[in-house]
C-alpha cells in the first residue's frame, strides 16, 4: 500500500492522461481553463485551488476513474511499473539502456509453449481459440520463485518485435503486469491490419485480453493498452488509419466496457475516427471478453 501512495502522483497523473506542466495541469474535477490543480512533489500530493480535491495518488485515481478504494489500488498496482518506467526518465533516448531489445526475446516466440497455468487461464478461463493463441504467439514462462507468467508480444506492423507484456498467471498477484525494459506496448495486434480488405470491420478493444476475444468470436481487432492512456504515437497510428485512403471502406467499431473509462475511451476514439460505430454491451456484461463468454458455445 506505501508503495502505490509512494509512486510519483505526476507520473500517476500522466498515466492518467493529464498533461503535467511545472507541478500544474487542468483540473478534470472541475470545468477548468486554466491549470488549477497543482501538485506538490514534497508531499505527494495534488491540490485544486478552486474546488477544492485534493490528495494523494489513491484519491487522484478514485476520483478520476470513479473507482473503489480497493479498485484504485488495483489499478495503482497494475500500473506501477509502467508509471515508473515512464515517468522518470532513467536513461536519454537511444541509449542502450532505453531501447528495447528484441533480439534477446524473439526466440521465446519462434516456438510459444503454453504451461498448465497458461492453458488453463487461456481456454478454460477464456475460452480462446487456439488459432487465436497460436496468430497471437502467446507463450509462458516460469521465473526463478516459480510463478508463471504468460507471455504476450507486440509487434509492429511490419511484424517486428518492438515490447512485451508479461502478466502474472497467480490470481491476486501483485504486480499483475511487467514489461522488460524499452518495451513499446502501444496498439496491440498492428499486424492484423494488413489482413484488412475494403468493407471490412475492424473492432477496436481496450486491452489485450479483451482483443483475443474478439479474434475469438471471428472478428477483426486490435487494442488500446487501456482506457485513458492513449499515448502521441498511438494516436498518430489511429489518426492515420482513419485517414488512409485504404481505410476509407473500414468500418471502425467498439463494444465500450460497461464503465466510465470505457466511455471515455470510446469517445476519445470517435473523435479520432469519426465514423466508430458502436456496439452497446448487455446490461451485466462488464467487458466484450465477459460477452463473449456468455455468448460463445464452445464445442
Ligand atoms: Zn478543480
Amino acid at each position: 500500500m506505501q508503495k502505490l501512495r509512494d509512486l510519483p502522483i505526476e507520473g500517476v497523473a500522466e498515466r492518467l492522461g493529464l498533461q503535467v506542466r511545472m507541478h500544474k495541469s487542468l483540473c478534470p474535477f472541475h470545468d477548468d481553463s486554466h491549470p488549477s490543480l497543482s501538485f506538490s512533489v514534497r508531499r505527494n500530493t495534488f491540490r485544486c485551488f478552486v474546488c477544492g480535491a485534493s490528495g494523494g495518488t489513491i484519491d487522484l485515481v478514485m476520483r478520476f476513474l470513479n473507482k473503489s478504494f480497493l479498485d484504485a489500488c488495483r489499478w495503482l498496482a497494475d500500473e506501477h511499473n509502467i508509471i515508473l518506467d515512464v515517468w522518470q526518465p532513467k536513461c536519454t533516448k537511444g541509449s542502450p539502456l532505453c531501447t528495447f531489445d528484441a533480439s534477446r526475446y524473439e526466440r521465446f516466440f519462434e516456438r510459444p509453449w503454453l504451461n498448465d497455468e497458461a492453458r488453463r487461464f487461456l481456454f478454460d478461463e477464456r475460452r480462446l481459440d487456439p488459432r487465436v493463441v497460436r496468430w497471437c504467439r502467446l507463450t509462458s514462462w516460469k521465473d526463478k520463485q516459480g510463478v508463471p507468467w504468460l507471455q504476450t508480444p507486440y509487434y509492429d506492423r511490419e511484424g517486428r518485435l518492438v515490447g512485451i507484456q508479461n502478466r502474472n498467471l497467480v490470481k491476486g498477484a501483485q504486480p499483475r503486469f511487467r514489461f522488460p525494459q524499452g518495451s513499446q506496448c502501444g496498439i496491440y495486434n498492428l499486424p492484423v491490419l494488413n489482413l484488412l480488405r475494403p468493407g471490412d470491420e475492424l473492432y477496436i478493444a481496450e486491452g489485450c485480453s479483451d482483443c483475443w476475444s474478439l479474434l475469438s468470436a471471428g472478428h477483426k481487432a486490435i487494442a488500446i493498452p487501456s482506457a485513458t492512456l492513449l499515448k502521441k504515437k498511438d494516436i498518430e497510428q489511429l489518426k492515420h488509419l482513419g485517414d488512409s485512403p485504404r481505410s476509407l471502406s473500414i468500418n471502425f467499431e467498439m463494444f465500450p466496457d460497461n464503465d466510465l473509462p470505457g466511455e471515455r475511451l470510446f469517445l476519445q476514439l470517435k473523435e479520432l475516427l469519426p465514423n466508430l460505430h458502436r456496439h452497446p454491451l448487455p446490461p451485466g456484461c462488464k467487458d466484450f471478453s465477459d460477452y463473449y463468454l456468455q455468448t460463445e458455445r464452445p464445442p
